[in-house]
């Protein structure tokens, strides 16, 4: 499983004020094999950050991640190739992360041959079955990135990370560019690529509705710090943090017990200079003297289930 102790942080140098920010501030996470955890939170959240970092793309500046009990980084660099491999990436924007010059049989093929998981003349035959695999026609591994729709591209994206035999999917934000149409099919793929090749899932996205269906658990996150852990079901039940809960009053569905949630009112703060205390505070509809004073901690309110809010103090 991936292990993500102690505290990781995560510092972003502003190009505007030069300043560090703590982008993910002490998150302190661990996910099982097998498992969807969906990450929620608005953007500067901290979410994309994390995931990078998960990814070995983005070093933390304090703090460590495990993969299978080996470390993803040391001293700034990523440790070891077969982790590296072993986590791979999906990104919203299929189109940008395509070389537009490249065919499809070298964008899907450059890793696997760098990293000589297939030989060169079983390539051809590789990248069909990826192709297919994800629902591509294997006839178009000669066509370039712009002669396929939206998305096929994130099909394409979704099959160049496959190629190098992933366990493990970060996903950010990976069907937000997609038709509302093409969304769903999206989804589904990454549940059938779940059963089939037992992958294990980081399903980051700023719509709770999008991770209600495929993830085990989730994380919500604001400005940094996680704000609540549960699992998907006790979530919708009964979303205990008051942001979870303004988060919740968005989504779209018929249940009136969920109206009863008042949205998330006013801009998000700054994480160059966050709010005091709870930085939910100036957000929240029961926000108290304390909240803006202290530091509200992560606590443990039932089994599995996690909240930083002073409310649960009593
Ligand atoms: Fe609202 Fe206070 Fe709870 Fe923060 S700690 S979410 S401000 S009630
Ligand atoms: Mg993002």
């Amino acid at each position: 499983h991936l292990d993500l102790a102690g505290k990781i942080a995560q510092r972003l140098g502003s190009s505007i004020r030069e300043e560090t920010v703590h982008a993910v501030d002490g998150v302190s996470l661990t996910i099982a094999e097998g498992e969807v955890l969906g990450m929620v939170g608005e953007s500067g959240c901290g979410k994309s950050t994390f995931g990078r970092m998960v990814a070995g793309i983005l070093p933390p500046s304090e703090g460590n991640l495990y993969f299978d009990g080996q470390p993803i980084w040391r001293d700034g660099k990523a440790v070891s190739r077969e982790t590296a491999l072993a986590v791979q990436m999906i990104f919203q924007d299929p189109f940008a992360s395509l070389d537009p010059r490249m065919r499809v049989l070298d964008i899907i093929g450059e890793a696997p041959k760098v990293h000589g998981i297939v030989s060169a003349k079983d390539m051809d035959d590789y990248v069909a079955e990826v192709m297919q695999r994800v629902g591509l026609e294997a006839d178009f591994r000669r066509r370039y990135p712009h002669q396929f729709s939206g998305g096929q591209r994130q099909r394409i994206g979704i099959a160049r990370a496959l190629a190098v035999k992933p366990r493990f999917l970060v996903c950010d934000e990976a069907i937000a560019a997609l038709d509302v149409s093409i969304q769903a099919q999206v989804i589904n793929l990454f549940m059938d690529l779940r059963q089939d090749l037992d992958l294990t899932y980081l399903f980051i996205s700023h719509d709770l509705s999008v991770v209600e269906h495929i993830s085990d658990r989730i994380v919500i996150m604001y400005l940094g710090r996680i704000v609540e852990v549960s699992s998907t079901d006790d979530l919708f039940d009964q979303p205990n943090h008051p942001y979870t809960q303004a988060l919740l009053s968005e989504v779209p569905r018929i249940d009136l017990r969920k109206r009863a949630y008042t949205p998330v009112k006013g801009e998000i703060p700054s994480p160059l200079d966050p709010p005091t205390g709870c930085h939910f505070h100036p957000r929240c509809p029961f926000a108290t003297a304390r909240c803006a004073a202290e530091r509200p901690a992560l606590k443990e309110i039932g089994p599995g289930r996690w909240s930083a809010c002073h409310l649960n103090d009593g």
